[in-house]
């Protein structure tokens, strides 16, 4: 869909448009925020929370997904869904989200460091970011870290492999050959068809929340998704399932092999160090 401020854009370079204020005004607010988020970088007021990825088999933590939060002085907690589309219009999610990928890595150095056995850690790559940037970019900022790539994961929406299949084919591949693994996030909401599943070199599906919350009374959803798990495990893909609330979904999700589960029933998103104390729980059960 156009958003307002291309709209604009559009209508400013047009003679013969119609003034439209409530676009104009929209336009304002757009480019309000974007100067916000900037400055909200600079300042340091980005955090990352960290939600557990857990095994359906023994309720071990296997991993973790980042997740941003944006801690506005006197607004509070500000979600993701209130900025990041903003940023991914004005363009400033891609030095966002090199931040993210950044901040992701430094945390997991720091708790390596402290002794933490690791668990793989998922960042969300958006559309524009994973347009604008190789695959040696993305290897570069984990580097720094001196990070195993196969202890980073990305997560990418079937619209942003769609936008730009040639150069999301070449970045994934490129990505695979260097031991990082890719994720495809929201499975099933979006419109990739399966010749193309077939051609992306990924290593995971997640499957989408709004299947899962209608496990297993609703039909539709349970054959959804029990068809989903199995054309995982058919083209050889691991399979989470996201947004499970309730002990009914995981049973089912078990019943049907599916193995990892994230959602609120196995663990909110925490900050750092409450993620930590995780890695430590884990630590002790090894031991
Ligand atoms: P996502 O990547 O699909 O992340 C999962 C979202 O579902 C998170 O919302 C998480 O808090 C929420 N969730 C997890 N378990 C449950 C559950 O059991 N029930 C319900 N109702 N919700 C659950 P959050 O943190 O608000 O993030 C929303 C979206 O914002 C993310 O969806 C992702 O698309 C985007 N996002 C978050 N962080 C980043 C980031 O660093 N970069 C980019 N590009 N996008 C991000
Ligand atoms: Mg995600
Ligand atoms: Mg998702």
């Amino acid at each position: 869909a156009e958003t307002a401020l291309y709209a604009a854009k559009r209508m400013g370079g047009r003679r013969h448009a119609f003034f439209r204020p409530e676009l104009a005004e929209q336009a304002r607010r757009q480019l309000a925020l974007d100067g916000d988020l900037r400055a909200a970088l600079a300042l340091k007021q980005f955090r990352l929370h960290y939600q557990p990825k857990v095994s359906l088999i023994d309720f071990s933590l296997e991993g973790f997904e980042a997740l941003l939060r944006w801690e506005k002085p006197g607004h509070g907690m500000i979600p993701p869904g209130e900025f990041i589309p903003v940023a991914e219009e004005t363009g400033f999610i891609v030095p966002l989200g090199d931040w993210v990928l950044d901040e992701a890595c430094r945390q997991m150095r720091e708790w390596l460091d402290a002794g933490m056995e690791p668990v793989p850690v998922a960042v969300n790559i958006s559309p524009k970011h994973l347009r604008n940037r190789s695959a040696e970019d993305f290897r570069r900022i984990i580097d720094r870290h001196g990070l195993p790539p196969d202890l980073v994961e990305l997560e990418i929406t079937e619209g942003a492999v769609m936008q730009d299949l040639d150069h999301a084919l070449a970045v994934l591949a490129a990505l695979k050959a260097m031991g990082i693994r890719v994720a495809v996030d929201d499975f099933g909401t979006g419109h990739s068809s399966l010749s193309y599943l077939k051609r992306l070199p990924i290593t995971t599906l997640k499957i989408d929340r709004s299947f899962i919350s209608g496990v297993p009374q609703e039909r539709e959803d349970a054959g959804i998704v029990s068809t989903i798990i199995a054309m995982a495990d058919m083209l050889g893909l691991h399979v989470v399932a996201e947004g499970v609330e309730k002990t009914e979904q995981a049973n089912f999700l078990r019943h049907h092999n599916c193995t990892q589960v994230q959602g609120w029933l196995t663990g909110r998103p925490v900050p750092a160090d409450a993620a930590c104390s995780l890695l430590m729980e884990r630590l002790r059960e090894i031991a």
